[in-house]
């Protein structure tokens, strides 16, 4: 299994991670990246970018350098299972939208926490729940997953998780993974990078994913146009410059 589509990654716009969105398209390009979506933490986190940046996406081209850059956000969930991005985002600038629990909202109870989460899958305007595993967030995967795959959403097995940060959320991430297995729920893997070197460092979401049993054609970056596929299937405007550049592909 390999992929060279990156949903989820940082760019120095979080003051936490180490690369410009130029040495990310640079890294990308070198290493035969052929998508990935920067996907910033939203202003709610305490070294998150000011709303303007995610509003100004719209100046990344869509091609850059051979390397199609999605707009994204990583957006908090708050107390009361809203997030951090306005409805102009949405509308106008975002290609997708992840979204997870991050110290800005602090650790509650696994009911509350499911409760959060079933609120920002049902609201249509989150695609993909990041770090679901999150030791220090637990809920039910069990309802959160089926909500997920109700309402179309994808779940993230998360390659940064008890690697990198998120100590202990491992055991969690290989139930999650065995549970999207049963319910046939979409899955997008991600590096979290917080530095370009990190991009597309899948191994450790391979393995889980592997282990469970997970067929590549539960997973969206697989290829980008089943990427676009998806981003569309949630209500995204689509990218003709993308489908072009990945005309059969
Ligand atoms: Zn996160
Ligand atoms: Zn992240």
């Amino acid at each position: 299994m390999q992929f060279f589509i990156d949903l989820h990654t940082h760019t120095i716009a979080s003051d936490h991670a180490y690369s410009t969105i130029v040495e990310c398209v640079n890294y990308a390009k070198n290493n035969g990246i052929v998508m990935f979506a920067t996907t910033d933490h939203g202003p709610a986190l305490e070294d998150g970018p000011h709303p303007w940046h995610f509003n100004n996406l719209k100046v990344v081209p869509r091609i850059c350098d051979g390397v199609a850059v999605l707009r994204g956000i990583e957006a908090n969930i708050d107390q009361n299972g809203d997030i951090d991005v306005t409805k102009a985002q949405l509308d106008k600038v975002l290609d997708i939208v992840l979204a997870g629990f991050h110290p800005s909202n602090p650790p509650s109870d696994a009911d509350a926490h499911t409760k959060m989460y079933l609120k920002v899958i049902e609201s249509g305007n989150v695609d993909v729940i990041s770090h679901p595993g999150c030791a220090a967030y637990p809920c039910d995967y069990e309802q959160v997953l089926l909500a997920a795959k109700e309402h179309n959403v994808a779940i993230e097995i998360n390659s940064s998780s008890d690697v990198n940060t998120r100590f202990g959320s491992h055991d969690n991430c290989v139930e999650i993974a065995k549970l999207a297995k049963k319910i046939g729920n979409t899955i997008a893997v991600g590096s979290d990078a917080h530095i370009c070197y990190y991009m597309c460092n899948f191994e450790p979401s391979i393995e889980i994913i592997k282990n469970a049993g997970i067929s590549e054609d539960q997973i969206i970056n697989t290829s980008p146009n089943r990427v676009l596929d998806f981003l569309e299937s949630r209500g995204h405007r689509p990218i003709p410059e993308m489908r072009e550049f990945f005309k059969n592909k």
